[in-house]
């Protein structure tokens, strides 16, 4: 399949100025932006990108989750489209670029190839998958875990928010909530960009991450009971310690993700103990394990360690204790042929570049259950995201949209 010449790039100040503009949107407090899901902001967003995606010649269609798919005509559209996007959803307190500079990317392309004149034998669909965030309706990657099947449609629809209001019906409301079967589109190959969200680019000084792999995640909430007594009368012999039980556990997570680097991660971030008093030895603590790895033979491992270890702990200080697991997502092996694609683009437009595991989830890691799927990803200022000071540049932002450009039309094939 011939691929686009090494010169071919993309309007880096428009699809800048679009950024900009579509961060007008839902301003946050800060700098960044407040353009929660399926809010009056959301639909505003929408109706922007709407028509900028008609002032493309795209043709729009939007499924049943309120997700936005914008059409460019392939020479045989018979084939199944090449798939490009992200959301435009944000956190309450978001920055500009986390999942905006993918979907806008994705438009990006489209205007380019206009602008060049360059026809493809696949169609090529821009995407805005709603409710990534999950932070007003959990779970996060809402539309795309439908779309997967791997969430249930009625399910979600019911789920509520703080105020007590029905995604469903929030969807309905905004007046984005389509007629299309969701999951019924035959997908050819899906690309996302995304800022890294991470320091591991900038600390480098590297264009381009190519994502090899997404982490898969183990949530085991523990509870550890002692007995409550007077921290200054009760002999040390004699204590059961839920609290010093809690402290060796999270020491363990932490050496046993230290032996498995450079990939995986592991840390207790919900504590609490009981009854939380001065001068009462804590007796019950319940806490919450997170430990993360690209492979799952590792995160099984992972697990089995510190199962053991919790028993060996808790044996030694007398006291009980009770293993839930509250959360799991499985790693996720993004397609060769999808993520050769970006490394050759970023080989051709002379971008360096890595591979990168994906810390976070994306709707790519849905995605990749039912299609080819790979993700590109360009540096942000101190790894910072899912805050309102989250940034980019223009250079890093255009480097990506780049890759993802060169990498959808080889995949989507120029008609010479
Ligand atoms: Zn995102």
């Amino acid at each position: 399949m011939a691929a686009p010449g090494e010169n071919l790039r993309i309007n880096s100040d428009r699809l800048w100025d679009s950024l900009m503009e579509m961060a007008k949107i839902g301003p946050g407090i800060a700098g960044g932006n407040n353009r929660q899901t399926v809010t009056d902001e959301d639909g505003e967003g929408r109706h922007l990108f709407k028509r900028w995606c008609e002032a493309a010649g795209l043709e729009m269609g939007v499924d049943e989750m309120g997700t936005m798919f914008a059409r460019r005509e392939g020479t045989d559209p018979s084939l199944p489209p090449v798939y490009v996007g992200s959301h435009l959803d944000t956190q309450p307190t978001g920055g500009k670029y986390d999942g905006v500079l993918g979907v806008l990317g994705g438009l990006e392309v489209v205007r380019s190839l206009n602008d060049l004149g360059i026809k493809t034998k696949h169609p090529i669909v821009v995407t805005n998958w709603t409710n990534e965030e999950g932070s007003r309706f959990a779970p996060a990657m809402m539309a795309s875990g439908v779309f997967a099947g791997v969430l249930d449609q009625a399910d979600v629809y019911a789920h509520t928010d703080k105020a007590g209001k029905k995604f469903g019906e929030e969807l309905e409301r905004i007046g984005w909530k389509g007629t299309e079967k969701v999951g019924d589109r035959k997908i050819h190959a899906f690309f996302e960009l995304h800022i890294e969200q991470g320091p591991i680019l900038e600390d480098e000084d590297i264009d381009i991450g190519v994502v090899t792999h997404g982490q898969g995640l183990k949530w085991l909430q523990v509870t550890l009971t002692g007995k409550e007594a007077h921290t200054g009368s009760t002999p040390m012999p004699k204590r059961r310690n839920a609290g010093l039980g809690m402290a060796r556990v999270i020491e363990l997570v932490h050496e046993i993700a230290m032996d498995y680097q450079p990939d995986a991660v592991g840390a207790v971030g919900h504590m609490e103990v009981f009854p939380n008093s001065r001068n009462i030895i804590a007796g019950r603590t319940v806490f919450t394990i997170d430990i993360r790895s690209p492979e799952k033979e590792v995160l099984d491992a992972m697990d089995g360690r510190i199962r053991e270890g919790i028993d060996t702990i808790c044996e030694a200080l007398d006291i009980q204790y009770k293993i839930e697991q509250v959360g799991a997502f499985d790693p996720v092996t993004f397609d060769a042929g999808c993520v050769k694609a970006i490394r050759d683009a970023a080989e051709r437009l002379g971008y360096s570049h890595r591979n990168l595991v994906s810390g976070a989830g994306h709707d790519a890691c849905w995605i990749n259950r039912v299609a080819p799927t790979a993700m590109v990803m360009c540096p942000c200022v101190d790894g910072l995201s899912h805050n309102e000071a989250e940034e980019i540049s223009k250079e890093w932002a255009s480097a990506g949209a780049d890759v993802l450009f060169h990498a959808v039309v080889e995949t989507a094939v120029i008609v010479e």
